[in-house]
């Protein structure tokens, strides 16, 4: 017998409406690349997504053609978020920071028909537009007033003009809730980005389960400025939750740097933030070179990859933010876990406290995760067992775009490739990404302990542990290390730091200093390049 209930599709398009009826004079507040802070409310997002609905209709956008965007987070990126996908269409975010190649063969292959960009990517419009297959239009997000006046790229259309050419009258069309709805491609390390297509309904319930109090904790009395990019896995959910609660949402645009982050989570009284332990740093060097506090912010959910312990302490003891640590990926929408405490938390110590906080967290409601051994044999969730970690769920992938890949799934559970224990509580902590594991005389090393322990020292800025060949136990960990600028720390103050903290034989067997880490395009630090630039290197213990 089935339940008598409305049949009613979970769209995209009814977290719009719902902030439009509920929250309409709720403020959003962006930092522009034409420079200034523009504000607006959910009644406006609602009236321009309505218009930019009509205006793809008359570019011929169709339904599930896929629509790329290059751009900051803003008030017109989270407009395209609703138009886009509302209209039947595909939002096909593109990370900037992708090799201009890279960009050409994620727009080829997921076929754009249009591609809107912030005017700072003019000069990657300019390198692709020769080049991809698809595109149709080109629309440069910014009013006529800033158009390029010289642009090599032809017929080169306006996003305030398209808009205000069209009538605010829009039925939002109703379909399957398993429509798809926007698109990301995987970071690619090795071998060519592949396609994650999101649905309908993964998002809404992925918005749902985000907004929970044990996971984001957001509601319409918040002010959420999400550092992490609209352009990388759809900003954690943040523009989908802001909708569903009505919170007042605050966008950064292209001001990513300490002061500018600082200056606007002042005065847009921020309560929630959330972004990759990199940015942080910015935040709170600037901060702290300033002597500045903050006055409304509460909380920042920090994943992406690791939080240093150190951070997670810095926030709560200098600035009386609460760190959420969090862990996903692209292929999970992305929320996996979330670190929030239990009631016996709230009894423990401070120390107790930091050390639950340094593992990624619960799993959320809608993701099912297990630890399994080389023969895909679970392991007990004891806190030591380390094991491939696995998940599944509605809002965890089934198959990459255009089928890519094979079938990436292992009885119904999806890979993730990180290697990770589980505690009796259910608390997850990754020990490393399988690739980055250091294999010591047929034991793993943690490379993510080796980093959080370095960057807890005060003249480290960031610390990368690799492995490095090793005649008697395979390999053994290296610890690139980028100190603070003006700082002072030698080799062996270094490993001095680290006695009492880890088992002897954990202890890197040597640290070189260098001036920068690579960092992805998303913030990670590039591990595999590292190892390659010190693939011939040799340990005094060799
Ligand atoms: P991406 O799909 O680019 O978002 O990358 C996902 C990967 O980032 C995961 O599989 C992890 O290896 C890593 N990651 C994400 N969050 C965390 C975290 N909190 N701690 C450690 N690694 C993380």
């Amino acid at each position: 017998m089935n339940g008598l209930m409305m049949q009613q599709q979970l769209l995209i398009s009814s977290l719009l409406v719902h902030a439009d009826r509920h929250h309409a004079d709720q403020e959003i507040v962006s930092r522009r690349v034409e420079g200034d802070i523009h504000r607006y409310t959910y009644r406006d997002l609602a009236r321009r997504s309505r218009q930019m609905a009509n205006a793809l209709a008359a570019l011929g956008v169709k339904d599930s053609d896929r629509v790329g965007t290059l751009a900051w987070n803003g008030y017109r990126h989270m407009e395209l978020y609703y138009a886009v996908s509302g209209s039947g269409a595909i939002l096909h975010t593109i990370n900037p920071r992708l090799h201009p190649d890279q960009i050409v063969y994620i727009a080829d292959h997921a076929e754009d028909q249009v591609l809107f960009f912030d005017l700072t990517f003019l000069p990657i419009i300019e390198a692709i537009a020769p080049r991809v297959k698809t595109i149709k239009h080109f629309v440069a997000m910014t009013d006529r007033a800033h158009m390029p006046r010289e642009t090599k790229v032809a017929n080169l259309l306006c996003y305030e003009e398209l808009l205000e050419a069209q009538s605010d009258r829009y039925e939002w069309p109703q379909f399957d809730e398993n429509h798809a709805s926007s698109m990301c491609y995987t970071s690619g390390t090795t071998g060519n980005p592949k396609g994650v297509l999101y649905s309908h309904r993964s998002t809404v319930l992925h918005a749902y389960a985000g907004a929970l109090p044990d996971v984001l904790d957001c509601s319409a009395n918040d002010s959420i400025l999400p550092v992490v990019p609209m352009f990388h896995v759809n900003a954690w959910s943040l523009p989908y939750v802001g909708c569903m609660v009505g919170a007042k949402m605050v966008y950064p645009g292209p001001g990513l740097d300490g002061k500018s982050l600082y200056e606007l989570m002042e005065s847009e009284q921020v309560t929630l933030s959330a972004g990759v332990p990199t940015v942080w740093q910015g935040l709170l060097g600037y901060m702290e070179q300033n002597g500045l506090r903050f006055s409304s912010m509460k909380r920042t959910v920090i994943g992406g990859s690791a939080c240093p312990p150190a951070m997670t302490k810095k926030f709560n003891e200098a600035y009386g933010v609460h760190v959420l640590h969090a862990w996903g990926m692209t292929e999970m929408s992305p929320l996996g876990t979330v670190c929030a405490f239990k009631p016996k938390h709230l009894k423990a110590t401070q120390e107790e406290r930091y050390a639950v906080q340094a593992k990624q967290g619960r799993g959320v409601f809608g993701v099912d995760m297990k630890v399994v051994d080389p023969n895909g044999r679970e392991l007990p969730w004891d806190g030591k067992s380390s094991g491939d970690l696995l998940v599944r769920g509605p809002w965890v992938i089934e198959k990459y775009f255009k089928g890519e890949g094979g079938d990436p799934l292992v009885d119904g559970w999806f890979p993730t490739g990180d290697v990770a224990t589980i505690d009796a509580d259910g608390y997850m902590q990754i020990t490393d990404r399988s690739k980055d594991v250091i294999k010591s005389g047929g034991e793993w090393i943690s490379s993510i302990d080796l980093e959080n322990i370095a960057m807890a020292h005060p003249a480290v800025a960031m610390a990368a542990c690799i492995a490095s060949k090793h005649p008697k136990w395979d390999e053994r960990p290296l610890l690139v290390v980028m100190k603070k600028p003006g700082a002072e720390v030698t080799r062996e103050e270094l490993l001095k730091f680290y006695e009492g903290k880890i088992a002897k034989w954990w202890m890197p067997d040597d640290v070189v200093f260098v001036e920068s880490i690579p960092l992805g395009a998303t913030g990670k630090m590039l591990k595999n390049r590292l190892r390659e630039q010190f693939k011939d290197y040799k340990l005094p213990t060799a």
